[in-house]
């Protein structure tokens, strides 16, 4: 069969595994073509605080496939990075989200808020990221006080000193860091306290039993806590019921974010909505 098939054609003896690492492929070329053809479009899901007031938006990535699918970032982020796309796709995101925010900017209603935008290790922990940056800033004439970078746990972890490095620089420029599904992973005490950090994010796994999960509850009363004490914001992410709700509020959180209150939305919906509603 193998030879069949030609000199120059690679074949595995598995199907299930050449029917994996065709899929995989499939979907680097489709997320290669997606950059060229512009399906790439960002959502924007409002942040609010205690007394509901929208402080801003966390971006995230949609692929608008020709046929009118859309793709969540779950299905092709990992292999985004795994195949080093997301550098390109990063830069994408990093300059439509820059763009949208001095839209923000320039309008009354919307200058103060503030857009979350997530980074990926690979992304953050690349030589260029910090000019990229730059570039960016320039081109678009954003501010950079309004942009908020969401770094996973990991990435602290793994490259600590140049993370810091770079965290402390874009610092600087006025750039502020949220410590993204945080809980799930192996930060220490000692790791938060020497970040430049802003803002730590409970995963959105602790939210789901917060009400009937004593261990759950207990994570979450503690990670406001931990905020407090090292003057860190704390945001609940995933938030879907008023009892979930209450429960933050009782315990102190900060501000809020989840299907609750809003789900991410276009551009023009976002718009309209924090126009509305401040
Ligand atoms: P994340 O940063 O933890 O983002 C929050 C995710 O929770 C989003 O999923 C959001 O739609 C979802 N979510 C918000 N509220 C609720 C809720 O009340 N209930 C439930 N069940 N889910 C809620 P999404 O958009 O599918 O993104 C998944 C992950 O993909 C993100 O997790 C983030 O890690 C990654 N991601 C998204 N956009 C980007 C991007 O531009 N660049 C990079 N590198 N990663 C991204
Ligand atoms: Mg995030
Ligand atoms: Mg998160
Ligand atoms: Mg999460």
């Amino acid at each position: 069969q193998a030879k069949a098939a030609g000199r120059n054609t690679f074949r595995f003896h598995d199907p299930a595994v050449q029917a994996a690492w065709l899929a995989r492929a499939e979907l680097e070329s489709g997320l290669r073509r997606a950059l060229q053809r512009h399906e790439f479009v960002l959502h924007y899901q409002p942040q609010l605080d205690r007394s509901g007031r929208v402080i801003g938006a966390e971006a995230l990535l949609r692929w608008h496939q020709p046929d009118g699918k859309v793709v969540l970032p779950f299905d092709f982020i990992r292999i985004a990075e795994e195949s080093g796309l997301i550098i390109e796709i990063g830069a994408w995101v990093m300059r439509t989200a820059c763009l949208e925010l001095a839209r923000w900017q320039r309008q009354p209603a919307t200058a103060g808020l503030t857009l979350s935008v997530n980074v990926s290790a690979r992304q953050f922990t690349e030589p260029d990221f910090v000019t990229l940056l730059a570039t960016i800033f320039a081109e678009t004439g954003v501010q950079p006080s309004g942009l908020r970078l969401e770094l996973t746990e990991s990435l602290v972890v793994t490259d600590f000193t140049s993370t810091a490095q770079t965290m402390a620089t874009l610092k600087r420029q006025g750039v502020s860091f949220a410590l993204d599904d945080f809980g799930t992973g192996y930060s220490s005490l000692a790791y938060l306290r020497k970040l430049p950090l802003d803002q730590l994010k409970i995963d959105r796994s602790f939210m789901r039993d917060v009400l009937t999960d004593q261990n759950d509850a207990s994570i979450v009363r503690s990670i406001i806590g931990l905020g407090d004490s090292l003057g860190l914001q704390v945001i609940a992410e995933g938030v879907e019921t008023a009892g979930q709700h209450q429960f933050l509020a009782n315990a102190g959180c900060h501000l809020y974010q989840g299907f609750l209150y809003q789900p991410a939305m276009s551009a023009e919906l976002f718009m309209q909505y924090a126009t509305t509603t401040h």
